[in-house]
């Protein structure tokens, strides 16, 4: 019997377990990959994320593996034309880090604190009686509480009947290819007529390529990319979809949801692991308090003022000819994007 069952060891299911084995529960991690594993996204490691890895002990190791800085964000029209905005310098810098490092960080973190993590499990279903009773490909457990931490498509919330139907949404297509020398110290934001592109350097000699576009677009955006870049036409891709989805309840009694199994926020911000972190770490603390309703409340707050820009970001790329058309007559519109660009970023 578990004092709290977690399934998905991503950032926010990494997190969760974290910060729950820290403080004395009996905590089991459930992930179906086996890690390191690479995860389709910009690999842009917001700001706002430090405080956290700080709370976590592994702000250090992170800093300490190979990552690309970001000194600038710099957005491209579908006409060429570019803006560049600043980013925080210093330890607060934004840093771009491939997943299969970052996540794996965060998983050996979850294990040293006293975290049980089960690689190559993969949830089957989950039945409430007193307790939770999880199947998976290997075992069987019981648990007190039960956290989906298993990302977008999450199988906690399909098994729970909480997963509202799919619509036809965008898709994503994310490689790493190795990186142009001249490229700098920049993540590169492209508006194009098929959707977008994000661009940053990883560290490694290798650059994080991301396209995002409508099904019918995708073979279109990824000749692009494949002309631009130089890419062969046999190299790998990975793809994950939808991009955007309802909001789900983050919590009700002995269920927490947390990171994108609650709520998917449009990937061209990069705000996604932070609010996976910040989340985990607030159904830690609800969990340990033995108080669902307080996460409920603190999951509302931790997107309370901060979704407006994220809407209007995926208003603006889901638009890409009008919005480059627009920044060309807006007054202003260099000091519009660095205003926009402090308020994601800011620590
Ligand atoms: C194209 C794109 C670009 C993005 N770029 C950025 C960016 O630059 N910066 C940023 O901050 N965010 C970005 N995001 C968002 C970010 O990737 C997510 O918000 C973040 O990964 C959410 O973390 P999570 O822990 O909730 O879920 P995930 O990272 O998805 O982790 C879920 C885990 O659950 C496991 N799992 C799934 N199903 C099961 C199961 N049945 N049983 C057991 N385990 C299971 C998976 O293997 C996985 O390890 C991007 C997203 C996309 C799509």
């Amino acid at each position: 019997m578990w004092d709290v069952a977690i399934v998905g060891s991503g950032p926010a299911g990494a997190s969760c377990a974290a910060f729950c084995a820290a403080a004395g529960l009996r905590t089991l991690l459930l992930e179906r990959a086996h890690f390191p594993r690479e995860k389709v996204c910009g690999d842009c490691l917001n700001p706002t994320c430090w405080p956290v890895l700080e709370r976590l002990g592994v702000a250090g190791e992170v800093r300490a593996v190979p990552h690309g800085k970001l000194s600038t964000v710099e957005f491209i029209g579908v006409d060429g034309r570019s803006v560049a905005a600043p980013l925080p310098s210093g330890a607060n810098a934004e840093i771009a880090i491939r997943r299969s490092v970052l996540d794996h960080i965060l998983l050996r973190r979850a294990r040293s604190l006293g975290a049980e993590v089960r690689e190559g499990e993969t949830l089957l279903s989950v039945r409430r009686e007193k307790q939770w009773e999880i199947t998976t490909t290997h075992s069987q457990v019981s648990a007190a509480i039960l956290v989906g931490a298993d990302g977008r498509n999450s199988t906690v919330a399909r098994l729970c009947n909480l997963m509202p139907r799919k619509g036809r949404d965008r898709v994503a297509l994310q490689t790493h290819i190795p990186l142009q020398q001249d490229f700098g110290d920049r993540v590169v934001l492209q508006l194009l007529r098929e959707g977008y592109s994000g661009q940053a350097p990883v560290g490694d000699g290798l650059l994080n390529l991301c396209l995002v576009s409508r099904p019918n677009d995708l073979s279109k955006i990824k000749s692009w990319a494949e002309q631009k870049f130089a890419i062969p036409c046999d190299h790998p891709w990975r793809t994950i979809a939808p991009l955007a989805r309802a909001a789900l309840p983050a919590s009700q009694p002995g269920l927490l949801l947390v990171g994108d199994a609650a709520r998917v926020v449009e990937p061209f911000t990069g705000e996604g692991i932070y609010y996976a972190l910040r989340s985990g770490e607030l159904a830690a603390a609800a969990i340990v308090a033995r108080n669902d309703q307080q996460y409920g409340r603190a999951h509302e707050r931790l997107y309370a003022g901060r979704l407006w820009i994220n809407a209007l970001a995926r208003a603006a790329v889901e638009h890409p000819r009008l919005t480059s058309n627009l920044l060309r007559f807006l007054p202003n519109e260099r000091r519009l994007l660095r205003l926009l660009t402090t308020k994601v970023v800011r620590p």
